[in-house]
């Protein structure tokens, strides 16, 4: 330990521990980087990055490539983060893939779509520095042998679709931007430019009287802590969507369903708000539009993917929320539209209600089942239900069986005598009136946390009043997925700005001298 005489550490954050993530379920497939002491802990770092996956890695080797001294520490014995499970979809206007393809984009473009998706809800600087910034990044992978799927770029995927085509992925996922990486990074490791510990978290950030930041407190594994020195810090810790707690005292929304990377603890929003930050977004949680949990108790995994686009699938279900009301038009064309209204009924749940005629005669409700294992699930599944009648598969389901009752026939009624139906829907290819009947329990839910760190237009963690804390900076999930994709799903808007900022906090923003 060096001498922190001259530096006070920041009690607060000692004391505070949050759950310890499943880290055990963590597939460790990723390639180990050596566990490495630093050598030179009585001497400064240029730069600390705390975190090394989508937004730490870039900025390791922007930062290395621009001369600085840097120590990346990563909590998990391999570097990548969420890059292992990530789809990887990600957006730009200006892109090589458009240019071959002469699509006309621009930076302007992009900022006025993602706005319209989100409502105008994301953080106006932030996402302007992403479009204006998020096609070089794109482009610097591209160059070093990035490629994208067939046909690609889209205008969407399952998320409300772009004006025009700026979206794409690998089909390797967010894995290909690693396999990019992992090399560049070992170069830096080797050119003397980069030190990395893994197996090792940050628990504390260290700051001087006037609350700048000048280096970071360690653990490993073994439970050893070591006091390291630098000029700036860099948060890159993710987010906390593998911390149940946290994620539903931040969001006001339980963690529903069980997909985040583990380490995904929420760690880098204690550090920063034990620095003094504060955290906002919390309340621009977004859902997506249902899964099938396992069980009911959260966060569960999914156990099958409905098909829930009209476009793809043209409804024959009706939806209902607990109240056995209809909340939707199940066949609205803006998938945004029906995350929006769902976001809004109790417990983000709905049932998806037919009967034996829509079983028999519908494309597939979940896609990858055979029929035998969704007549399997009927038998002693939570989320499944059936029975002879409309009034008792409510009551089966837990779904107020009166309304249910009212609703259903009210559907039916304006098929058989050729009436508009009540919400809108177009789509209604029969009634729902041959026994018995059925029910499959729907859950929102995300993989992000649209909570994190406030930061200020160039990336500094800012106190609520807006000043920056001297030499912390931030980026990728831990400011917060609302703050680029607001209370939307927003196309590509949670890799692309981590990739993103993270190389432009390495390659310019933080002021590193060599
Ligand atoms: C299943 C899934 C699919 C997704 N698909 C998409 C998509 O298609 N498009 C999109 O835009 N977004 C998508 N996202 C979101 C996006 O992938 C993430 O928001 C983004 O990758 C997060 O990057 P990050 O750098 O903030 O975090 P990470 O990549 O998770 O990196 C954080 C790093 O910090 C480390 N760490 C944690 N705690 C500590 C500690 N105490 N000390 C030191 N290090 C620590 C972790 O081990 C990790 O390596 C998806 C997310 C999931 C889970």
């Amino acid at each position: 330990m060096t001498d922190s005489s001259k530096l006070s550490l920041n009690p607060r954050m000692s004391k505070r521990t949050f759950l310890a993530g499943s880290a055990a379920s963590l597939a460790l497939s990723a390639k180990p980087f050596s566990v490495r002491y630093a050598k030179a802990q009585a001497s400064e770092w240029d730069l600390i990055i705390v975190g090394g996956g989508t937004a730490g890695m870039p900025a390791a080797i922007f930062a290395a490539e621009r001369g600085a001294r840097v120590l990346l520490v990563d909590k998990a014995p391999v570097l990548g983060g969420t890059m292992d499970r990530s789809t990887g979809q990600v957006a730009a206007a200006g892109t090589v893939w458009q240019k071959e393809l002469g699509i006309e984009d621009s930076p302007d473009a992009h900022y006025d779509d993602v706005m319209r998706i989100n409502r105008n809800t994301s953080d106006p600087l932030l996402t302007r520095l992403l479009v204006d910034n998020a096609a070089d990044t794109l482009n610097w992978f591209a160059a070093r042998g990035f490629t994208v799927m067939d046909h690609h770029p889209v205008m969407g995927g399952g998320h409300e679709p772009f004006t025009t085509r700026r979206y794409q992925w690998n089909e390797n996922g967010a894995k290909a931007f690693q396999a990019i990486m992992d090399p560049m990074v070992e170069a830096a490791q080797k050119s003397g430019r980069l030190e990395i510990l893994v197996s090792t978290g940050a628990v504390d950030l260290v700051q001087d009287e006037t609350g700048a930041v000048r280096g970071v407190v360690t653990e490993n594994d073994s439970g050893e802590r070591v006091d390291y020195r630098s000029k700036f810090v860099l948060l890159t810790r993710g987010g906390c969507a593998s911390n149940p707690r946290m994620f539903e005292d931040l969001h006001g929304v339980p963690l529903f369903c069980e997909v985040a990377y583990p380490y995904s603890q929420g760690q880098g929003i204690t550090l920063g708000l034990g620095a003094g930050g504060y955290v906002r977004g919390g309340d621009k949680y977004a859902t997506l539009f249902g899964t099938i949990l396992e069980s009911d108790y959260f966060p569960a995994p999914s156990i099958g993917g409905p098909s829930l686009s009209p476009q793809r699938r043209p409804p024959w279900e009706v939806f209902v929320n607990v109240h056995g009301k209809r909340f939707v038009r199940e066949d609205h064309p803006s998938v945004a539209h029906r995350e929006y209204v769902l976001g809004q009924q109790p417990g983000l749940r709905h049932w998806a209600v037919f009967d034996q005629e829509v079983l028999d005669s519908a494309p597939p409700f979940i896609p990858r089942w055979s029929r035998e294992e969704l007549e399997d699930h009927f038998v002693d599944h939570p989320m499944f239900s059936k029975a002879a009648t409309i009034g008792e598969l409510g009551v089966k389901a837990g779904v107020n069986p009166h309304n249910l009752e009212i609703e259903i026939a009210a559907y039916n009624d304006a098929i058989l005598n050729d009436r508009p139906d009540a919400m809108g829907r177009e789509h209604r290819p029969a009634p729902i009136a041959k026994g018995p009947f059925y029910a499959i329990r729907l859950q929102g839910w995300n993989v992000m946390s649209y909570a994190g760190l406030g930061v200020d237009g160039q990336l500094r963690v800012t106190r609520a009043d807006g000043t920056p804390i001297p030499n912390l900076y931030a980026a990728g999930e831990v400011i917060g997925n609302a703050s680029t994709s607001g209370k939307a799903l927003t196309n590509g808007m949670g890799v692309t700005p981590a990739l993103t900022f993270g190389r432009l906090l390495g390659q310019k923003i933080i002021p590193l001298t060599a």
